[in-house]
């Protein structure tokens, strides 16, 4: 038997709920969500059942992080299912806030992150992103108040801003990556997949496939300019509009020409149909 986790949607009710748990000496590890989850975002639990006794789930679409041209409408929300999934890896809190109590009237604060926000990356295609991202992250840091937060390395330039934010803001959380939960054929797991008709997901996974030998090349000691230009080609050959294919920094982000330019990690963004697709590995 599984019990449905409580869920909180005013910020008294959560931390209510909170300070009991810290009553009984109980840290607290939060795991940051749009909801549709999968096996992605239930790897993120359970990294955060490892490190903490008490596991807050938060599940917000969050309208600041999305344009107007962008799928905020049409983004899934599944809602009841998501709970029993939580249900099952014993999470007690939910913390589901409604839009107007994350941004009630009159909301007139926004974060803006600079460095690894300002890569080159997804900030040249989706401008508002990070910010939207920072904001909410940071509120729903002093919201929970948690000792650690679980976020996927599948966003691995999200990860690098929000840990950033965290320590420049002082916020007492210790950011965690985990590592991409993948389908067998390398696509990486999204809420975004469903989305995807038959021939598309049967393209997709060539984004996973690119980035592994990119990353074989370039360890190879071959010219990494020339090992993703023969990547970039490959993608638009199976039907991608490329967004980016770039090799970085693993942790500035800032452009690398050799492997003596530090460690380096591999991202890519592109659209097949409708659906805009991301990933990354590291070399
Ligand atoms: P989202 O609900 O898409 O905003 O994602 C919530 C969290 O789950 C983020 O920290 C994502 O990076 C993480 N995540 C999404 N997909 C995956 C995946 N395939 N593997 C691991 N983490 C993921």
């Amino acid at each position: 038997m599984t019990n449905r986790p409580t869920v909180a949607r005013t910020i008294s009710t959560l931390r209510r709920s909170i300070q009991a748990y810290r009553d009984q000496g109980e840290r607290i590890a939060l795991v940051p969500t749009m909801g549709a989850l999968h096996r992605g975002h239930v790897a993120l639990v359970r990294a955060a059942r490892r490190r903490a006794e008490r596991v807050v789930v938060s599940i917000f679409v969050n309208p600041a992080q999305f344009a107007p041209h962008e799928d905020f409408g049409s983004y899934p929300r599944t809602f009841d299912t998501d709970l029993k999934a939580l249900a099952e890896e014993q999470v007690e809190l939910v913390w589901a806030p409604p839009p107007a109590v994350m941004y009630p009237d009159g909301f007139a604060t926004r974060i803006a992150p600079e460095g690894a926000a300002l890569a080159g990356l997804e900030d040249k295609f989706r401008p508002h992103f990070f910010g939207g991202v920072c904001t909410v992250v940071a509120k729903l840091f002093t919201q929970a108040m948690p000792d650690v937060a679980l976020f996927g390395q599948k966003d691995y330039q999200q990860l690098r801003v929000v840990t950033q934010m965290a320590s420049d803001l002082d916020l007492p959380v210790k950011v965690i990556g985990v590592p991409t939960v993948r389908e067998k054929d390398g696509l990486a797991l999204s809420s975004r997949n469903v989305y995807l008709s038959a021939p598309e997901r049967a393209a997709a996974p060539v984004l996973h496939r690119v980035l592994r030998a990119c990353a074989t090349g370039i360890r190879a000691k071959e010219p990494v300019g020339a090992v993703i230009a023969a990547g970039r080609k490959e993608i638009a050959k199976a039907g991608f509009a490329l967004d980016y294919l770039e090799a970085r920094h693993a942790l500035t982000l800032a452009p690398v020409t050799s492997r003596n330019d530090g460690p380096i990690r591999l991202l890519v963004a592109a659209k097949i149909g409708k659906t805009r697709l991301i990933d990354n590995l590291a070399v």
